[in-house]
């Protein structure tokens, strides 16, 4: 799925920012690695200054941690080890003089391929063509101080072009938001997921005749079970590292990725649906459209890392609720806006189905 630069301004509801790390190796290129260090950090204070979270978290890494100079004999030394410290969103390569060395260097090429076949973006300054091309799983930047307009460009990417020209500004950067080349944005019409306007109640009476599964008669702790074991296979799905993980198999369907992203929505919301239930009185549920979610939220450009955790918060928050929850709580009424009536437990049922039905879509069980 190649995410596109939007121009629409993107909610930013991920509990997590953005991780981008920068990779030092021996010879590399300063302005190569400062230049983007600079503006995602100018970004984050920007960002912050307008009352918004900071959307990057940004880290150097080297091999084994270990200090490394640039051209020019210029030490720096990383924050964190690149062959364990991973879990990134956005791995920056800057560029070197010499590239003699850094291509010897098996485990370092190994490692960067590695990385990028996990699902992780890798930007690097590179090749003399546009200011930056983006083909959605690399980003290549033209040169020297290209990589400034490259890492707008992703600031822009994963937040949104207002901040991202508000950046270049402040570093007083002549930035043409025009000046790169990205890959054709993959067709986002969304699937027809389990849209909650459509009526799935009935999994509450009898088994789905498609993933199997028969949530109708299970009580809360085989519900805390099963919510325990599917939220630990989706964690499995996404450490597989498949290339495929961003693939739609079809243009209206989605990824396993995307499918990743709605189950940590579906979290997100049994957990303050049934919060609602626990503190008042019959309350009636908000409508939730996951298309529309898909969009707002832009599951087309999220990572294999950013989708675990997501998915590991909310489902740790849910598990946490179960396991607090009396007899009394499995009995109180809400409603939904359709008038289709839920107790705490049903809406536990209900809520628990759909994570697990995905697993079937995606092929997991
Ligand atoms: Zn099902």
């Amino acid at each position: 799925m190649h995410p596109s630069p939007s121009h629409e301004p993107t909610v930013a509801t991920s509990e997590v920012a953005t991780r981008v790390g920068l990779l030092l190796f021996d010879d590399f290129d300063l302005l190569d690695l400062g230049g983007p260090y600079e503006v995602f950090l100018t970004a984050n204070r920007l960002a912050v200054r307008a009352g918004r979270r900071a959307p990057f978290a940004v880290s150097t890494h080297s091999l084994d941690r270990q200090p490394r100079s640039a051209y020019g004999g210029l030490v720096v030394t990383p924050g964190a080890d690149v062959t364990t410290d991973h879990d990134l969103d956005v791995l920056v390569v800057p560029g070197a003089v010499d590239l003699t060395a850094p291509l010897g260097d098996r485990r370092l090429i190994d490692l960067i391929r590695q990385t990028g076949s996990n699902g992780c973006v890798v930007a690097s300054v590179c090749t003399p063509d546009a200011d930056w091309v983006d083909t959605g799983p690399v980003v290549t930047a033209g040169g020297l101080s290209k990589g400034l307009a490259m890492a707008l460009h992703l600031v822009e990417r994963w937040t949104d072009r207002d901040l991202a020209e508000r950046t270049a500004e402040q570093l007083a950067y002549p930035w043409d938001s025009n000046g790169g080349t990205v890959a054709a944005a993959a067709p986002t019409a969304p699937p027809e997921v389990q849209a909650d306007t459509k009526d799935w109640t009935w999994v509450l009476d009898r088994a789905c005749g498609e993933c199997g599964g028969d949530v109708s008669g299970l009580d809360l702790a085989e519900l805390s079970e099963l919510h325990r074991s599917t939220l630990a296979s989706w964690l499995g799905v996404l450490d597989a590292s498949s290339p495929d993980l961003a693939v739609r198999p079809a243009p209206d369907v989605w990824s396993t990725l995307e499918y990743s992203a709605h189950v940590s929505a579906v979290y997100r919301h049994a957990f303050e649906r049934l919060t609602l239930i626990c503190e008042l009185d019959e309350p009636v549920f908000a409508d939730v459209d996951p298309n529309v979610e898909a969009s707002a939220e832009r599951y087309d450009r999220w990572t294999p890392a950013l989708a675990t955790r997501e998915l590991s918060a909310a489902g740790a928050r849910l598990a946490e609720l179960l396991s607090v929850l009396g007899p009394a709580d499995l009995e109180r009424p809400g409603l939904r806006s359709n008038g289709s009536h839920f107790t705490g437990l049903t809406l536990i049922r209900y809520s628990l189905h759909d994570p697990f039905h995905h697993l079937w879509d995606v092929g997991a069980i």
